[in-house]
């Protein structure tokens, strides 16, 4: 491991290297340190937290307190699809729901996504979700309090790396920026970022058209539809309305789209 600067001309040019970078350097001799040379190209960059080249993000919610936000959780896969970034979805909090409580939500995503039952704290279902850690760089989403940060410290609570930027306290109480940094994930050959965080799609940055192609459950029959454009919404002949309606595509899914392309085009008025 080599702690190595950025050269001046970085700076120059306005570019700040990211946690997650893959970089070329010069090592000094002799020593641990060394010079940035360049920045290989990035496949995706995040402002908030700001990192790059993230493979994954960790979509969390709680089965209670808070309630599911679950509009919210379709925007987070919508915007994690047009980064490039593959969406796995985390039910945490599994110690404080009903099976059927918990089914219900299950359902709505595991057609499409990889879905995750935990609990931080009984510790139900963290193994799997280290072993979806393996070989990737992975950030963690999700409404305030669903357990995100607990979840990351049950995972990591024998780390030998520094993890004391995940205590609360220095997240909240200083309001100098914390930079994200990126903790190994021990045996497991990846990284995690220690900031909870992912931004979602600016809004009006999607056309209503668009936005069916960041759901699996659409993309792949809108063809079928009789309408080229099709919005699945109060067109003839739709596959998508067909598709809820054979149960195929969730219907409690589907309505939340409807309410998600009627916002933008909303938002498009104004
Ligand atoms: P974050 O804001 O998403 O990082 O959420 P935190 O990790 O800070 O958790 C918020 C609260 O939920 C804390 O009081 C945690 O102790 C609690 N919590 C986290 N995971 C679980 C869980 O699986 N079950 C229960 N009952 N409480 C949890
Ligand atoms: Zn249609």
């Amino acid at each position: 491991m080599h702690e190595c600067k950025a050269a001046g001309r970085f700076r120059k040019e306005k570019v700040t290297p990211l946690p997650g970078d893959n970089v070329s350097f010069s090592p000094q001799e002799g020593s641990k340190n060394g010079f940035i040379e360049s920045i290989h190209s990035r496949k995706n960059q995040l402002t908030r937290p700001q990192v790059a080249n993230i493979d994954q993000v960790i979509i969390t919610m709680a089965t209670q307190s808070p309630k599911p936000d679950l509009v919210l959780i379709d925007k987070l896969l919508i915007s994690a699809l047009a980064a490039g970034i593959e969406p796995l979805i985390c039910i945490n909090k599994r110690d404080l729901a009903k099976k059927n409580e918990k089914d219900v939500l299950v359902r709505q995503y595991s057609g499409c996504f990889q879905v995750f039952v935990a609990s931080a704290k009984t510790g139900v279902g963290l193994k799997k979700i280290k072993r979806a850690l393996t070989g990737k760089t992975t950030c963690f989403a999700g409404q305030s309090a669903v357990g995100k940060s607990s979840i990351l410290n049950a995972l990591f609570k024998d780390l030998e790396l520094e993890t004391g930027g995940l205590s609360k306290k220095t997240e909240r109480g200083k309001h100098t920026t914390r930079h994200a940094e990126l903790i190994k994930a021990e045996k497991v050959n990846g990284y995690v970022v220690d900031t909870p965080g992912f931004s979602l799609l600016e809004s009006g940055a999607l056309t209503p058209e668009a936005v069916g192609k960041y759901y699996p459950e659409i993309r792949d029959i809108a063809q079928q539809c009789k309408f080229a454009g099709c919005l699945h919404r109060a067109e003839p002949e739709c596959a998508v309305k067909e598709a809820v309606e054979n149960g195929k595509f969730n219907q409690y899914r589907y309505e939340r789209y409807l309410k998600i392309i009627e916002e933008i085009e909303e938002g498009r008025k104004n």
